[in-house]
């Protein structure tokens, strides 16, 4: 059992190529909304929830890279203290495919070993997949990260990926 004022916290980032998804991950999760276009009218870079697991309340912290991904800009300071990672890439898309095994890398210098998940949004648009399942399979395989497929469009998943990541961190569930 834990005192009855220490909180449990865990900073999660999400990293991945601009497009994939991110900002709209943090917003459905933590305010329940889904926009096209969200970061245009309201770009907020941190947002939480919290959760319980076994009895125990959990806050979930999340930080949003606003953008900073698309110029190679992301700061130390978004980095700083993360314990666990998502890792995102597009269902539509092939370069964010491609990109997971350099975030995981950036993630891994900045933060050491930390939990991650690989978060393949966008599977409403399965359809349009421009990478084969086995392929994302195998590469989750490679990489050592359990794989989540997710919709943050039809809210399929989404809160799966931070529960996963919340029980990693601290092994109850
Ligand atoms: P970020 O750059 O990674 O933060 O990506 P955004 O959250 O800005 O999303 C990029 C675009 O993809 C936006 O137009 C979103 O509405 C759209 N999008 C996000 N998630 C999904 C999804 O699950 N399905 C579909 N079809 N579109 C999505």
């Amino acid at each position: 059992m834990h005192e009855e004022n220490i909180e449990l916290a865990i900073k999660v980032v999400v990293v991945g190529n601009g497009g994939v998804g991110k900002s709209s991950m943090i917003q459905r999760y933590c305010k329940g909304i889904y926009t096209n276009d969200y970061k245009k009218t309201i770009g907020v870079d941190f947002m939480e929830r919290q959760i319980e697991i076994n009895g125990e309340d959990i806050r979930i912290m999340l930080w949003d890279t606003a953008g900073q991904e698309e110029f190679d800009a992301i700061t130390k300071a978004y980095y700083r203290g993360a314990q666990a990672c998502v890792l995102a890439f597009s269902t539509t898309d092939k370069n964010s495919f491609d990109a997971l095994w350099d975030w995981k890398r950036k993630v891994e210098n900045e933060c050491g070993i930390i939990p991650m998940v690989i978060v393949q949004n966008k599977i409403d648009l399965i359809s349009c997949a421009v990478v084969t399942q086995d392929e994302v399979k195998s590469t989750a395989l490679k990489l050592g990260c359990h794989l989540i497929r997710t919709s943050v469009k039809e809210d399929i998943n989404v809160v799966q990926v931070f529960r996963y990541l919340a029980s990693q961190c601290f092994d109850v569930m």
